[in-house]
């Protein structure tokens, strides 16, 4: 028991949960106050960069607050905010990783930017590291592992991004070998896995027999992209390159950065229960295969981000509603009660012989007619990019 009576899932104790930052100050010491140490467990706060530095993906969380009269982006602003935030986590014996999972997905790049940015990059690093409030970096692809001049950050720990899609042991020996065996030097301390193997617990359970305690793994757990979509990667890659409205210059409608996730749940809803989630009380299940919990998403508001750390680190949340635990169900209006899933769901959704779109038509079924006894018309909110309405933006028809 905690001295504030707080009662931590037992099964967390001695994993990390990964929180992420949103660029309000205030939500670290919220966190806490809602987790006061000490803790049985690893809180790493996760921080986007400086976008001129990498644009880190998606819109910039509260971007208005570094945009100056003169409608420019201040920079040194949000240098300030963000080592005044690795501060005060580390102040509270939270540790702090930096995103850099967008750079150098394998796209082209000339060779004078690559110059530019491997020594922007390089430079921002060591500026980070040199306040001593940086632990760890996530990395987006191989290419940084062995550009970077990691000699000049002695202690940084690595951790390898969902952009490297790994889903077996062999990518990760190959890293290994890659690195200079940086998995056994303790370098290369975590991989962030694949999100389709949440619900894939043998595949899990091979690639933990093969790195045996060598390696952290981490996962995402509440995201709900759709498992096994052929967008996913395009998906993966837009949330983590573009910008959005976060520097002047770029449009706002910007078409593609739509998740293609919402697109397709639109026309296919039950789809939103074959999505890499889970519930809170299903991470016990994990207990021997997975080291990092990670919570998404850092667009969110300072108190859904709470609210998510609360459900999945003291099971307390709106049975009634899944929706505000899931980040890609957020914005729904439709109520999903948790009771609708039954006893079996777990068990269903990671056995060998995975269940067919019947059953999870017939959970949208019950889903929809809870929500019509209480007066509320279900439907996938999110519209934007079905194929006729792209058809028409580019003139096609
Ligand atoms: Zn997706």
């Amino acid at each position: 028991m905690h001295k504030d009576n707080i009662k931590f899932q037992s099964c967390l104790i001695g994993k990390t949960i990964a929180v992420p930052f949103n660029n309000d100050f205030e939500l670290i010491s919220k966190l806490r106050k809602l987790l006061s140490p000490p803790l049985p467990f690893e809180i790493s706060i996760y921080f986007a960069p400086n976008p001129l530095i990498s644009t880190a993906g998606r819109r910039l969380p509260g971007y208005k607050n570094f945009i100056g009269r003169n409608k420019k982006f201040q920079t040194k602003k949000f240098n300030q905010m963000l080592i005044k935030a690795l501060k005060e986590a580390k102040s509270y014996g939270f540790t702090t990783n930096l995103l850099l999972n967008n750079i150098l997905l394998g796209m082209a790049h000339d060779n004078k930017t690559l110059i530019h940015d491997i020594k922007k990059i390089q430079n921002y690093l060591e500026k980070l590291y040199k306040t001593g409030y940086l632990d760890k970096v996530t990395i987006g692809n191989p290419y940084l592992l062995e550009l970077i001049n990691w000699n000049k950050l002695k202690n940084l720990e690595i951790k390898t991004s969902v952009n490297f899609q790994i889903k077996d042991a062999k990518t990760i020996e190959m890293l290994n070998i890659l690195s200079d065996y940086w998995l056994e030097k303790n370098r290369l301390t975590t991989i962030e896995i694949q999100k389709d193997l949440l619900r894939d617990l043998k595949t899990l359970k091979k690639i933990k027999k093969a790195i045996k305690n060598k390696i952290r793994l981490s996962i995402i757990v509440n995201e709900g992209c759709i498992t096994s979509c052929p967008y996913q990667l395009a998906h993966q890659i837009h949330a983590f390159t573009t910008p959005i409205d976060t520097l002047p210059g770029f449009d706002k409608n910007f078409k593609f950065a739509i998740a293609k996730c919402k697109y397709i749940t639109c026309s296919a809803p039950w789809k939103i229960f074959d999505s890499n989630w889970i519930l809170p009380k299903h991470l016990r299940y994990y207990k021997n295969l997975i080291d990092e919990f990670k919570l998404t998403d850092r667009n969110d508001s300072t108190e859904t981000i709470l609210n998510t750390v609360k459900a999945y680190v003291i099971n307390q949340y709106d049975k009634e509603n899944l929706c505000k635990l899931i980040s890609l169900l957020n914005m729904e209006k439709f109520l999903f009660p948790e009771f609708i899933l039954g006893k079996n769901f777990f068990k269903k959704i990671t056995s060998d012989r995975k269940p067919d779109d019947k059953y999870y038509k017939k959970l949208w079924q019950k889903l929809v007619v809870y929500n019509k006894n209480k007066g509320i018309k279900v439907g996938i909110k999110l519209k934007g990019l079905q194929k006729s309405n792209l058809h028409r933006f580019i003139r096609n028809y």
